[in-house]
């Protein structure tokens, strides 16, 4: 049966990885809060305009695609959030698995 455990490991794996992860990211926060982020992994992405693959995980996140293009996010949302110094929850979502009611 050892072929068979495998398999299921494999299968177990696959699915936590296909598993999205809506999270504010650390430079999303970090703007928020009217700075860069400082992670050594954003810095070096955003350098050649690209996301941070280990902290943006959400390639269409609107703020982080913003952030990779030096740019600002022109969401309306994103816009009045930042105005007050937040992060859009609209468009980042916390993690909700980790909630315990
Ligand atoms: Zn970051
Ligand atoms: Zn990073
Ligand atoms: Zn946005
Ligand atoms: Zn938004």
């Amino acid at each position: 049966m050892k072929l068979f455990k495998t398999l299921i490991a494999t299968v177990f794996a696959c699915a936590l990885l296909a598993s999205p992860v809506y999270a504010e990211s650390c430079c999303v926060k970090a703007k928020a809060k009217g700075k860069a982020c400082e992670h050594k992994c954003c810095v070096t992405a955003h350098k050649d305009a690209k996301l941070c693959e280990k902290c943006q995980t959400d390639a269409n996140n609107c703020c982080d695609k913003a952030i990779a293009a030096g740019k600002e996010c022109t969401h309306k949302c994103c816009v009045a959030a930042s105005k007050d110094s937040k992060v859009c929850e609209k468009c980042n979502p916390e993690k909700k698995e980790d909630k315990k009611n």
